[in-house]
């Protein structure tokens, strides 16, 4: 029964890649982090321009798709660092 084992392993690799849908962003875009974040694949990139919404997360500079996705992010953000 040893000769099963590759085929195993081979099909546990096979899923451990299929985990991990969140692809990388193209040149010049970045992705949505809350989107990212919740798995919601459906807007995650972001262009990077001067007018694209912008969120900033432990003093870093991330990227969000739209207002109406960064604002309850930014609401979660805060009211879990009050707990
Ligand atoms: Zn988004």
């Amino acid at each position: 029964m040893a000769w099963r084992l590759p085929l195993v392993a081979m099909l546990l690799i096979g899923a451990a890649s299929c985990a991990t849908p969140i692809p990388a962003p193209r040149p010049g875009y970045a992705l949505c982090t809350p989107c990212a974040e919740a798995g919601d694949l459906g807007c995650i990139e972001v262009k990077m321009t001067p007018e694209a919404v912008q969120l900033q997360l432990d003093g870093q500079t991330a990227w969000c798709c739209r207002e109406e996705c960064r604002d309850p992010f930014l609401e979660d953000r805060r009211a879990a660092g009050r707990r």
